[in-house]
């Protein structure tokens, strides 16, 4: 494949026969219909992204153990998943994971559950890993008054979206979003994402067992607390900022 899914955005090839013969007009993405045809045969599939940081970056947080089965397995899984889901819809074929989510009632009911749990998977686990780093702090900026403002402080934005993350039964996501009115914490089940509301995600984290329990076994509440050392607030507050805009 010569292009790759990474969270909301599909680079799609510009080698097309159609595009070729008109690259300025071919070259938008998605490219328009009388690029159908090529764009049905030479979409990009659903691929892995790689990490921006080495896999023992975010120790002793996330130890590298887990980074290696969380990204190389877990998340390959969703994708490859994801992949054949599409592949059995091929109208599917092309849009991306955020399109698919947002609108899964457009998704045939046959594959949509799939569609539901693995593009879901591929896109939450997109945006988490960019969300991360080695060199975790405090944030600052736009982000940084919209938590006050909406929370009170960091400590209880914090507080909240721990408390989100502790209580969601089983396996799931805790996230803040960004809706109509603002700032929220809310947690999800399994993979499914807040874009399926019509929630922008900010930022997230991970409460499958899968996220923490080499190291933290059933201790759910330290792992969240430990985590947010590793928050890359930088790139937090670059969506946040692109959220308001979109
Ligand atoms: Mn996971």
């Amino acid at each position: 494949m010569a292009g790759a899914a990474t969270g909301a955005e599909v680079v799609f090839s510009r080698s097309g026969p159609v595009c070729a013969i008109y690259p300025i007009f071919c070259n938008r993405s998605p490219p328009p219909l009388i690029c159908a045809e090529w764009r049905k045969d030479s979409v990009m599939a659903f691929e892995l992204p790689a990490l921006t940081y080495a896999y023992e970056a975010l120790e002793p947080h996330i130890d590298a153990q887990t980074m290696h089965l969380h990204h190389d397995k877990h998340h390959q899984t969703y994708v490859d998943n994801a992949n054949a889901a599409v592949a059995k819809a091929p109208e599917l074929a092309g849009k991306t994971p955020e399109e698919l989510l947002s609108n899964l009632a457009a998704v045939p009911e046959a594959v949509r559950t799939a569609i539901r749990n693995n593009v879901g998977g591929h896109f939450n686990h997109s945006i988490f890993w960019t969300l991360m780093g080695p060199n975790g702090g405090h944030p600052s900026g736009a982000i940084a008054e919209a938590i006050k403002s909406t929370f009170g402080d960091q400590a209880q934005f914090q507080e909240k979206f721990n408390d989100a993350g502790l209580k969601q039964f089983g396996s799931g996501w805790a996230w803040l979003a960004l809706g109509p009115s603002g700032l929220q914490v809310l947690s999800t089940a399994n993979q499914d994402s807040p874009v399926s509301q019509g929630l922008k995600p900010i930022l997230l984290n991970d409460v499958w067992e899968h996220a923490y329990y080499l190291k933290y076994q059933n201790r759910r509440a330290e792992y969240l607390k430990s985590w947010w050392s590793v928050v890359n607030w930088a790139e937090v507050n670059k969506r946040y900022e692109l959220a308001l805009k979109k």
